[in-house]
């Protein structure tokens, strides 16, 4: 061996595949379904809070994140020490996985589900230890508890599920994490929070607050429309956010997105008229695709879930003739966030004019 060499697992790290963009198409609007973004553009002030902070660029940003902690602190009610801020909740993951993962140890979570898990799980050296959901898109959570070992330091439960979609309610999690031993870490992706409209919907805040091998992880990307700034933040008992702190990359989030991320929160009325909008059409799109006679697993997000199977490729593509580009998992299904209300039309008319 003559050229520097990198860690084995490097070469089996999988490819991120990000949501295409559309391509341009005469006479049509096109639209972006594929990444679950938020098509609102950004909430009032937060433009202008992002272009001051961007007149300091030739300095570092606040290292201590102070004044995002603050902010979070107070719209949470958790102290500051349960706070841990990264680069996305992706960041989180990242961090996760090297604070409390040797090479070999385990992490266990639902698949399909988020694909930068396997991803941050393989980087990191661990293993991976995928468990299959279930035919409705909901995590097995009996088979998750089974495939808990000795070497297992990590499990992940995505509620709502990406790209399934349903949620985990908190009675379930209750008697799961009854289940979980107390030294596995329970991180609780719950990325989607603010979009889900459920009966004894996961509290995961509360829940943290109660354990000490809990983590909720959060993300200004989707409910918040702040994806471009990449900023998330965990929700855990101290000395997990004292690791994830430890871990994390100095002066990771710009001062641009802190203050983005300040003053979106100082919106939060505003934020969550949009977040109904948005849940609005996504109970008028599970009407409509029921109406054409597609049921689809329960969304919680703000996505839905066509379990193409074998027709994947070919539902991608119907929907790219539509002027629609959604989010294929070849041989498995396809995800389709929920945008404008005319490219939500256009999901419906998908599953209506696709012949399944
Ligand atoms: C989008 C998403 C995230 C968050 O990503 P960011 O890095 O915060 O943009 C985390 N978990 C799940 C399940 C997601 O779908």
């Amino acid at each position: 061996m003559t050229t520097p060499q990198p860690r084995d697992c490097v070469s089996r790290i999988p490819a991120y595949v990000a949501g295409r963009p559309p391509k341009p198409r005469a006479g049509l609007t096109t639209y972006k379904l594929s990444s679950n973004e938020n098509p609102y553009p950004p909430l009032p002030g937060v433009v202008e809070a992002a272009v001051r902070a961007a007149e300091q660029m030739n300095r570092y940003p606040d290292m201590g994140n102070t004044a995002l902690y603050g902010a979070l602190a107070g719209k949470l009610g958790v102290e500051t020490e349960r706070l841990a801020l990264a680069t996305g909740s992706v960041g989180l993951i990242y961090q996760l996985v090297q604070a409390f993962c040797e090479p070999g140890d385990e992490v266990v979570y639902a698949w399909r589900s988020f694909e930068a898990y396997p991803i941050a799980v393989t980087a990191a050296g661990a293993r991976n230890v995928q468990v299959p959901v279930l035919a409705d898109g909901r995590h097995d959570l009996d088979a998750m508890i089974a495939a808990i070992t000795d070497r297992t330091k990590v499990v992940m439960v995505c509620t709502p599920n990406n790209p399934t979609g349903p949620s985990v309610t908190q009675t379930e999690l209750d008697a799961f994490l009854a289940r979980v031993p107390e030294h596995v870490l329970v991180v609780v992706d719950e990325a989607y929070v603010e979009f889900v409209r459920m009966t004894d919907a996961v509290d995961g805040v509360a829940t943290v607050l109660t354990r000490d091998n809990v983590v909720s992880t959060r993300t200004f990307s989707k409910a918040y429309g702040l994806a471009g700034f990449r900023v998330g933040y965990a929700v855990a008992p101290p000395a997990v956010a004292t690791a994830l702190r430890a871990v994390s990359l100095p002066f990771g989030i710009s001062n641009v997105a802190q203050a983005a991320a300040v003053a979106s929160l100082a919106a939060e009325a505003e934020l969550l008229e949009r977040v109904s909008a948005l849940v609005a059409e996504r109970d008028r799109v599970v009407k409509g695709l029921a109406d054409v006679g597609l049921a689809v697993p329960e969304p919680q997000g703000n996505f839905v879930w066509f379990a193409a199977g074998d027709r994947t490729t070919d539902l991608a593509a119907a929907a790219d003739q539509l002027g629609i580009v959604v989010r294929p998992f070849a041989g498995d299904g396809a995800r389709i966030s929920i945008g404008e209300t005319e490219a939500n039309d256009r999901i419906v008319e998908l599953a209506r004019s696709f012949d399944r």
